[in-house]
């Protein structure tokens, strides 16, 4: 089947660096002699039939912002059949011959579904901060969303260093620990925790009670939200150790902001390669980077990654304390 048309679509967290990617979809579509449809708020306004063409200037001035124009969202109404068959019927009302998926783990299986069980042409992008999908190196937003925290993490530093107190730090990361990996290192806290690993609270207090009688001023924990809860922590050191113990939790600050160049290099370089798949009618694909090379793999096996890293960064945060 030729393929006329694509539709394109942003699903489940936004992450800084989607509209580079729906950028680079778009023109390199039209460029391509194909037209392009926009689907606002993900799978569910494919549910609503929420459709509008996107041509070069719907995408001009975006390559810099954060979001995403299309909007996103998280539908219930999609694990359904019934709201599977009436995304589908939008696709067909729009003559959509192919779509692409920008989102995390959950949107790849979406997509999945819509592949296999209804025969819908699909390419799925790694849109999401957790850089937890398989195949792909580092995934759209993540390197933003890395910095965005560390800008924050190092104001509380300041604050930590010069109160002489121990913070507990809340970052994104329901079922990936690589957020709080990452900030952790890269903000030089003293522990994390996340939900790859099981925590201690025992060996937590020692080591704090133990920094605290040989003068260490300040301590740094950091959480990821899916592994523990910071209020939860911070009352619990509180308790176990009789010191006083703040926390913050990070919330949405993580996933705004001007996408860095990493993010939009990539929403960028894989916008192209999605488009060329389509046009070579390669379709249940998703696309990812690997070695600096653009990886294409089947949407099945990129849905799940463990972060490899996980015990050489424990290591090194025990290592520097
Ligand atoms: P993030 O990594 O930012 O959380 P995500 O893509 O993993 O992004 P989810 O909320 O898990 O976000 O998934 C987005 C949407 O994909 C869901 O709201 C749902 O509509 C759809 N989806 C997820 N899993 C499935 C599935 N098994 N079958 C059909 N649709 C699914």
């Amino acid at each position: 089947m030729a393929i006329k048309k694509i539709g394109i679509l942003t699903s489940g967290g936004d992450g800084p660096g989607m509209n580079a990617a729906i950028r680079s979809v778009v023109r390199c579509s039209l460029s391509n002699g194909l037209e392009v449809d926009g689907i606002i708020r993900g799978y569910q306004g494919l549910i609503d039939d929420e459709v509008v063409p996107l041509n070069h200037r719907s995408v001009s001035n975006i390559i810099n912002r954060g979001g995403t124009i299309l909007k996103t969202a998280r539908s219930k109404e999609f694990m359904t059949e019934e709201g599977q068959k009436r995304a589908v019927a939008t696709l067909k009302k729009h003559a959509i011959d192919a779509l692409v998926v920008v989102g995390g783990d959950g949107s790849y299986r979406g997509a999945q579904v819509l592949f296999e069980k209804y025969h819908v042409p699909v390419i799925g992008m790694p849109g999401t901060i957790d850089n937890d999908l398989f195949g792909t190196d580092q995934t759209i937003g993540c390197h933003t969303a890395v910095n965005t925290a560390l800008e924050s993490i190092d104001k509380i530093r300041d604050t930590a260093h010069s109160m002489e107190r121990i913070f507990v730090i809340e970052v994104m990361g329901r079922n990936s620990g690589y957020i709080a990996l990452e900030v952790a290192l890269g903000a030089g806290a003293e522990d994390v925790i996340i939900p790859e690993r099981k925590f201690n609270y025992d060996q937590l207090c020692q080591n704090i009670v133990q920094g605290n009688k040989m003068g260490k001023i300040s301590w740094m924990i950091v959480t990821a939200e899916g592994a523990a809860k910071a209020p939860d922590v911070a009352s619990t050191i509180s308790k176990m150790t009789g010191l006083e113990t703040r926390f913050v939790v990070l919330g949405h600050v993580q996933r705004g902001g001007t996408p860095v160049g990493d993010d939009r290099i990539l929403a960028t370089r894989l916008g192209a390669r999605a488009v060329k798949l389509i046009k070579q009618g390669d379709f249940g694909k998703a696309v990812g980077i690997w070695e600096d090379e653009i990886n294409v793999i089947d949407l099945p096996k990129a849905c799940k990654r463990e972060n490899k890293n996980v015990d050489e960064y424990l290591e090194l945060i025990k290592l520097l304390r």
